[in-house]
C-alpha cells in the first residue's frame, strides 16, 4: 500500500507492508515533522528513507527529535540512506539519532583523475563494524580510474555519528 503526504517543501511516500512502514522524505525537514501532521503508520518497524532530504531547519530538527522519541517507545526506526545533509545533523545533535538505528547514509567522495565528486551509498549491513577512515569501503570511478575515490570530508567529524552507534 503506497500513499503521500505533501507539505510545503516536503514530500513523503508512506509504502507499508505487514512489518515495515517506509517513509521515504523528499525536500526540507521543518516545523511540519511533528506528530500531529505526520500520519503514523501501527507497524511494528518504521523506516525512513532520508536520500532525498535537503535542508533541516533547527525548528524542524527539534521537532524530528520529539517525533522520534514518541514512535520509538512502541517501534523501531531504522534511517536509510541518510542524505549528507542529514548526516551532518546527525553529527551535531546526538539525539537525532535517539533509538533508531542507521542502515545506510551518503559519504563524499572525489576523483583525483577526472574531479569528479560522488556521493555513495554505505550501508552498514555489509560494511559493519566500526567504518573508519580507514576501513573506509573502496570505490572506484566512471572514468576507470585505476584508484579509489577518494574520501572528500573531514573523517573524524563526518564518521562521528557512528561512534553514539551502540
Ligand atoms: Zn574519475
Amino acid at each position: 500500500m503506497q500513499r503521500t503526504v505533501t507539505f510545503p517543501d516536503l514530500t513523503i511516500t508512506i509504502t507499508t507492508t505487514e512489518e515495515n512502514a517506509t517513509y521515504a522524505l523528499k525536500g526540507h525537514i521543518t516545523h511540519v515533522f511533528r506528530h500531529n501532521t505526520i500520519p503514523r503508520s501501527q507497524t511494528p518497524h518504521i523506516t525512513f528513507d532520508l536520500e532525498g532530504v535537503e535542508l533541516v531547519t533547527s525548528v524542524g530538527l527539534q521537532a524530528w527529535v520529539l517525533l522520534i522519541k514518541a514512535w520509538s517507545k512502541t517501534q523501531k526506526i531504522f534511517y536509510e540512506k541518510c542524505s549528507i545533509c542529514f548526516v551532518d545533523q546527525l553529527n551535531m545533535v546526538e539525539e537525532m539519532i535517539g533509538e533508531a538505528t542507521i542502515v545506510s547514509f551518503y559519504a563524499p567522495f572525489y576523483c583525483n583523475k577526472c574531479s569528479l565528486e560522488r556521493n555513495c551509498l554505505i550501508d552498514l549491513r555489509i560494511h559493519h563494524g566500526a567504518i573508519t577512515h580507514d576501513s573506509l569501503p573502496k570505490f572506484t570511478c566512471e572514468c576507470e580510474s585505476p584508484e579509489a575515490l577518494e574520501f572528500d570530508a573531514l573523517p573524524d567529524y563526518y564518521l562521528s555519528f557512528l561512534q553514539s552507534r551502540s
